[in-house]
């Protein structure tokens, strides 16, 4: 089936070309794990989980690859400035290994409620510091590379394509505002660190040796070894939120073509920001934002995944309450309707591609992943009722290989039965209410939510339901 891809890099909509449509390599950049991640970032995660599920579902092969970045990822896009992981270990007075791993943790907890599919690899980067000191040694023996006194750089200017992704007047703008904090070494504002050192006479929690000294690697660098190393050094599709394109995806490509001599991904994918009307873009540096394990019991997870759905990836998705109520509303009303043809039909029938639905759905699935169509399609396919049941019941299932909603959950009644254990927090919880500790509750709400049960509050008690 064809399948049509919206490209940052020629700015425009094409039909996908994979090198293998059997094994369509895929990167997706991931996480920084010094801090939960917020659910702006899982826009981007949902995002890309539908796109890998798209093309499966058009009957592609898919290979995905996801890194953890669990170091080297500086405060400041221009190099400086302290590594995110070893601020979270300040904060926490925890080692950067630990913030890691809780951070690892938590984020995969987020990523599964949200149905996205495992990544086929997942790679924290200290496990290929190896590769990545391989790949600066090959760009310093092409003669990229120069040392400063505090790391090894990018000549950019050895490239002529440089910038490309972003624009060249887009890099140039980005130059000039960097020129005012330009570290003096730098030979251009652009350049960029493949190595840095560890500061002189301060022992980093997360170093290791090199050729060049004692340090660790640039967060570009990063990505680039393990895409290359995982996929290959062309890969089909590199995936990521709208703050890469300018800095990260751009050296990404400098380093990885100028290794290589080859295209570094063919496709690129950028997710627009999910921004909250009061603040602005969600970010984690502002140090308060939602998560999806925070989100107040009401609320299913998936309702958020709901939500992106709702919304092109290429525009902007503005977050309020209002918007995740309807979500809400709109999944229960999705399932109550599914549910319902199950029930009727009992067993499902063969699917029917050539039905006008399907192929409806096929179209906008294909087109750019235009979402908010292909919901609509499951919307109207469900409740045809000039449909026979059996039908629409198949094409439920095969549409929610896509959309991961789990169409055919049943809310359990609050009058089951729960595990002594987990009526216990409820009730642990209800008193911290009852002494008015915000904060306990909360953070019982998240251990809830961890065991798969959300609750609400009402002026009657606490109402909970599996999710
Ligand atoms: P980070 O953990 O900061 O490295 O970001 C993880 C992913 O989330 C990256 O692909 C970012 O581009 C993306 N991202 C960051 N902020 C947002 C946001 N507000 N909305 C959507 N995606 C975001
Ligand atoms: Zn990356």
């Amino acid at each position: 089936m064809k399948f049509y891809l919206y490209n940052t890099m020629t700015h425009e909509k094409s039909e996908f070309r994979p090198l293998n449509p059997e094994d369509v390599t895929i990167y997706t950049c991931g996480p920084t794990v010094y801090h939960y991640a917020h659910i702006g970032n899982m826009r981007t995660y949902v995002m890309e989980d539908v796109l890998v599920r798209a093309l499966r579902f058009c009957g592609y092969g898919v290979r995905r690859c996801m890194n953890i970045t669990d170091v080297g990822h500086l405060v400041s896009d221009a190099d400086d400035g302290e590594d995110k992981m070893e601020v979270g270990a300040r904060r926490e007075g925890k080692s950067a290994w630990d913030i890691a791993k809780f951070y690892t943790e938590a984020f995969m907890k987020d990523y599964r409620a949200l149905n996205c599919l495992p990544p086929d690899i997942l790679c924290p980067a200290t496990e290929y510091i190896d590769e990545m000191i391989k790949l600066a040694l090959t760009l310093e023996k092409k003669g990229y590379t120069y040392a400063t006194s505090d790391g090894i750089y990018f000549d950019t200017s050895k490239l002529p394509d440089y910038g490309r992704l972003a624009g060249r007047k887009h890099i140039e703008g980005i130059q000039e505002g960097a020129r005012v904090a330009l570290n003096s070494e730098k030979r251009n504002a652009a350049d960029f660190a493949v190595w840095k050192f560890s500061p002189k006479n301060q022992k980093r929690q997360m170093e290791w040796p090199s050729p060049w000294g004692t340090g660790f690697p640039g967060w570009h660098m990063e990505c680039s070894a393990m895409a290359m190393k995982n996929l290959g050094e062309t890969i089909d599709i590199h995936c990521g939120g709208e703050d890469h394109v300018a800095v990260h995806h751009t050296n990404e490509i400098a380093q990885s073509e100028a290794a290589t001599g080859k295209t570094f991904a063919d496709y690129w994918m950028h997710i627009r920001f999910l921004i909250t009307g009061d603040q602005g873009k969600m970010s984690k540096s502002k140090g308060e934002f939602l998560t999806v394990a925070t989100l107040p019991a009401e609320f299913e997870p998936l309702a958020y995944r709901y939500y992106c759905l709702q919304t092109h990836y290429r525009k902007q998705l503005e977050f309020t309450w209002k918007g995740m109520k309807a979500a809400q509303q709109g999944l229960t009303g999705l399932r109550t309707a599914a549910l319902r043809i199950k029930k009727e039909a009992g067993t499902p029938a063969m699917l029917n591609r050539e039905a006008e639905y399907f192929k409806k759905f096929a179209s906008a699935v294909s087109e750019d992943l235009n979402m908010s169509a292909a919901l609509a399609v499951v919307w109207e396919t469900l409740k045809d009722n000039q449909l026979p049941t059996a039908d629409r019941y198949a094409f439920a299932i095969a549409a929610d290989t896509v959309l991961a909603l789990d169409l055919f959950k049943e809310t359990v009644p609050a009058t089951e039965e729960l595990p002594e254990e987990i009526m216990s927090i409820i009730k642990e919880r209800e008193q911290a209410r009852k002494m008015k500790d915000w904060k306990k509750s909360d953070e019982l709400r998240a251990v809830l939510m961890e065991k798969g049960i959300s609750v609400k509050d009402t002026p009657e008690g606490t109402e909970w339901k599996k999710i």
